[in-house]
């Protein structure tokens, strides 16, 4: 037997993140431990941690503090709580985190978290573990699946991880250090978590990977299958309804994935494209590796084979060397393309990356550009969203949203929409007539008469 215990898990960062926090939930389910979402119930707190700005990481140092001060009260009522440190910046800082603060008790790498009921096992009696070494195994085939419940709570949308790490060494980026080698995960295993995910009331499906369209999993006979390729398969899977990918890079944007835009339906026209700069002075510094116009062509492709694709982007400004002519390259590129969002980011100098090394331009006009960048690309937001105000748009309702009787879901662009509609309807794909918009949502009515969906939600 046994005994039952409770796991805290804080996830930082990206959507990587969010599917390895559920998989470590999912892993610690068989040693007795269920999920909590209120930290002072753990016995076991785990920071999935993110290292990709100095900021992210001066987070989790902040975090451990404040866990720190819960752990201290545990133990003077008797009680003990485990802390782990998980994710990007246990991979980049392994047993630094130990000499740094005493509350931690395990430093656990993005590759071994497949191991913690073990490692906690051990720890029960003994001294801090860190386990930041690159494994052989395939961490994916020694994960324990989800249970249909845990499944359910979790809602109709997941992500699931498609491919991992990254070969395109950028010069301001410490994912090829902290995730290592970009490595994809086969077809058929991948084929059959979105068959169990769909089974359990699961919808929609996004592919996640630092750069997801890279991926080149083993697919029939073993031979490497594109992205493309594996959306076609997923999109056989009965019950889901979209599917989605992200993140990609420009230069892996090929031919068949294009295509697939253009006639797989279940695939949403959406795509997150980061550009980071619109110089291509910048771009080679950068270690890029494509031009603007290289970027504006994948643009074009892409819209003339769906015209309706919403492209979003992430930017990185202050990059060393950047000048007011190459700042001002971004702001043409963001008219030219007329992004509906995009993430952007002051340059952050990363320790070992290769840009570290590189002359920095000052805080100062780095916080002013990112300003001016942010302004414009707000502009561009609203204008999309205001686009839709008055037009039909189909809405998979997802959740129920924060007033009575009201649920909340998203376009196939990827906006939030709030609508008054039965829960029943939750996993239902409906037209919706937009009325208005919010900060951050469009408001509207469902178009004509509802059905419930098909697939009934497990647990609901
Ligand atoms: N693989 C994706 C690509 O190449 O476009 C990006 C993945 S990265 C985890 C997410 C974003 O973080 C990047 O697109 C970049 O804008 C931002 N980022 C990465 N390193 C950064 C740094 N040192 N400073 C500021 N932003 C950074
Ligand atoms: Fe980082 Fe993306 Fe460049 Fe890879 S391609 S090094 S993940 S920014």
């Amino acid at each position: 037997m046994t005994t039952p215990r409770k796991v805290y898990v804080k996830s930082f960062g990206c959507q990587m993140n969010v599917y390895d926090s559920h998989r470590m939930a999912d892993t610690l389910a068989p040693a007795g431990y269920t999920e909590t979402t209120q930290v002072g119930d753990a016995d076991l707190i785990i920071l999935n941690t993110c290292n990709i700005r100095e900021k992210a990481a001066d987070k989790v140092y902040s975090e451990i503090g404040r866990i720190g001060d819960l752990k201290a009260a545990a133990a003077a009522n008797g009680r003990r709580v485990l802390i782990a440190v998980a994710g990007c910046v246990a991979q980049a800082e392994s047993a630094e985190i130990i000499r740094r603060t005493n509350a931690v008790d395990l430093v656990v790498g993005s590759q071994n978290y497949y191991r913690l009921p073990n490692m906690i096992a051990r720890l029960q009696a003994g001294q801090p573990i860190v386990d930041t070494e690159f494994p052989i195994e395939d961490k994916f085939d020694l994960l324990t699946q989800p249970s249909r419940v845990a499944i359910a709570k979790r809602g109709i949308t997941s992500f699931v991880t498609a491919q991992e790490g990254c070969d395109k060494f950028c010069t301001f980026c410490v994912v090829p250090y902290t995730r290592g080698a970009e490595v994809s995960r086969p077809v058929e295993k991948i084929a059959a978590e979105v068959e169990r995910l769909a089974a359990a009331g699961v919808r929609e499906v996004t592919l996640i990977g630092q750069n997801v369209n890279a991926y080149h999993g083993d697919g029939v006979d073993d031979r490497p299958a594109t992205l493309a390729q594996l959306l076609r398969r997923l999109a056989e899977v009965p019950g889901i309804l979209r599917l989605r990918y992200t993140t990609s890079h420009p230069l892996d944007m090929n031919d068949d994935l294009i295509a697939a835009h253009g006639d797989l339906p279940a695939l949403m026209p959406s795509a997150h494209l980061p550009v980071q700069s619109g110089s291509n002075r910048i771009l080679a510094a950068m270690n890029r590796k494509h031009t603007r116009q290289y970027y504006l062509d994948v643009i074009a492709r892409l819209r003339a084979v769906r015209s309706d694709i919403a492209f979003t982007s992430d930017f990185i400004v202050g990059f060393p060397g950047e000048t007011e002519d190459d700042f001002r390259d971004t702001l043409t590129l963001v008219d030219e393309v007329g992004f509906a969002g995009a993430y952007s980011f002051t340059y952050s100098s990363r320790p070992g990356t290769p840009a570290a090394k590189m002359e920095p331009v000052p805080a100062a006009e780095s916080a002013e550009r990112l300003q001016r960048l942010q302004a414009l690309i707000t502009r561009h937001w609203r204008a999309f969203n205001a686009s839709f105000v008055g037009r039909s748009v189909d809405v998979l309702l997802e959740k129920p949203g924060r007033f009575p009787g009201q649920l909340v879901g998203k376009t196939p662009y990827l906006q939030t929409v709030q609508v008054m509609a039965r829960p029943e309807l939750i996993g239902s794909v409906l037209p919706v007539r937009i009325a208005g918009t919010g900060t951050n949502t469009l408001f509207g009515a469902i178009a004509k008469p509802a059905h419930a969906p098909a697939f009934a939600i497990a647990g609901a």
